[in-house]
């Protein structure tokens, strides 16, 4: 059987630190970083619970990818660059398979974006897992939801909806989508974006609760208002479709999962955003989001997915 330090040891434990700032990895009774002169250190975490986000029969693998990409999501949408998370489990039992999947999965992600594991914590209890992620930014550079500024263009990547079409289908709808399902499952954060988006977007969140919501978000943060474009929305085939059979065109809207970027530009940096990026609308002076249909304009009040409502 093996033990708290064992596990660690035999799963968690990388070589030696990818980040010159990482002085000290996991074995302490804490790790220590370095920031450099003239950098800022921005801190995130995200837990992860069974029942709640995942079920018990999720694929190790994928949830291991998963619980890292929502955290380097968060880092993305500051424009901040992934330096090291740390990672509490909390497990019913040792099962070494699915310790050995789910590390692979988190690992990874974290090679393929330099981030150092450097400490956590192990306990035993129902499902629940948890990554605190910190990043660099160069002072003052962070991407807020505090600053849109009425007239600023508004942008996200890649397509919306995909992992609501992903959920969909694994509740039943039937359909081959096969970028929907994988979009649910094993997002990928908008790093590289995030990055090219400093001193270029006024504002930036990463959707993780619906584009209505998190917009809404910046919105209120920012002590303004939008009109968001329908028919300008990045739809692929396969959420069209879905909209056609079902009806329902506020999937894309409200779903959340995507972990795409949405961010405010001024007009004057609007030539340097990135290419995977599509303008949606605009950043009014009136309060709330407004959506644009062919024809006429719809208020919208959906919310999007909150805990505890
Ligand atoms: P302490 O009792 O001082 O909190 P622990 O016994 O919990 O230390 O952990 C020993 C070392 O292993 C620490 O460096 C801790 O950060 C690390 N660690 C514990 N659990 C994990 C985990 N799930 N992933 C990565 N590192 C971990
Ligand atoms: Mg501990």
């Amino acid at each position: 059987m093996l033990t708290e330090f064992s596990l660690i040891d035999k799963f968690f434990k990388q070589s030696t630190p990818q980040n010159s700032e990482t002085r000290l990895g996991i074995g302490d009774d804490c790790a220590l970083l370095s920031i450099p002169n003239g950098y800022e250190l921005a801190v995130t975490t995200d837990t992860m619970v069974e029942g709640v986000h995942f079920f018990a029969d999720a694929n190790p693998a994928q949830l291991g990818h998963k619980l890292l990409a929502v955290n380097l999501s968060d880092l993305a949408a500051m424009g901040a660059k992934p330096l090291a998370v740390t990672l509490a489990l909390t497990l019913p039992r040792i099962d070494e398979i699915w310790l050995s999947e789910f590390s692979e999965g988190f690992l990874k992600l974290a090679r393929r974006y330099n981030v150092d594991l450097i400490g956590g914590d192990t306990t035993k209890g129902t499902l629940i897992l948890t990554v605190q992620a910190m990043g660099l930014v160069p002072n003052g550079q962070a991407l807020k939801r505090s600053t849109a500024q009425v007239g600023d263009i508004i942008y996200m990547t890649g397509l919306l909806g995909e992992a609501g079409l992903g959920l969909k289908i694994k509740q039943g709808y039937e359909c081959h989508a096969a970028n929907a399902v994988a979009r649910f499952h094993e997002p990928m954060p908008r790093i590289e974006t995030g990055l090219a988006l400093r001193s270029v977007a006024s504002a930036c969140i990463d959707i993780s609760d619906g584009l209505v919501g998190d917009l809404g978000h910046i919105l209120k943060q920012s002590g303004v208002g939008a009109c968001v474009d329908f028919d300008k929305l990045p739809l692929s085939d396969d959420v069209k479709s879905y909209i056609e059979n079902t009806g329902d065109e506020f999937m894309p809207l409200v779903a959340g999962d995507d972990y795409e970027l949405c961010f405010t530009v001024p007009p004057k940096f609007v030539h340097r955003v990135p290419e995977n990026c599509t303008a949606i609308g605009i950043i009014e002076k009136e309060s709330g989001l407004r959506l644009k249909k062919p024809g006429h304009i719809e208020t919208f009040t959906a919310k999007g997915y909150e805990h505890f409502s």
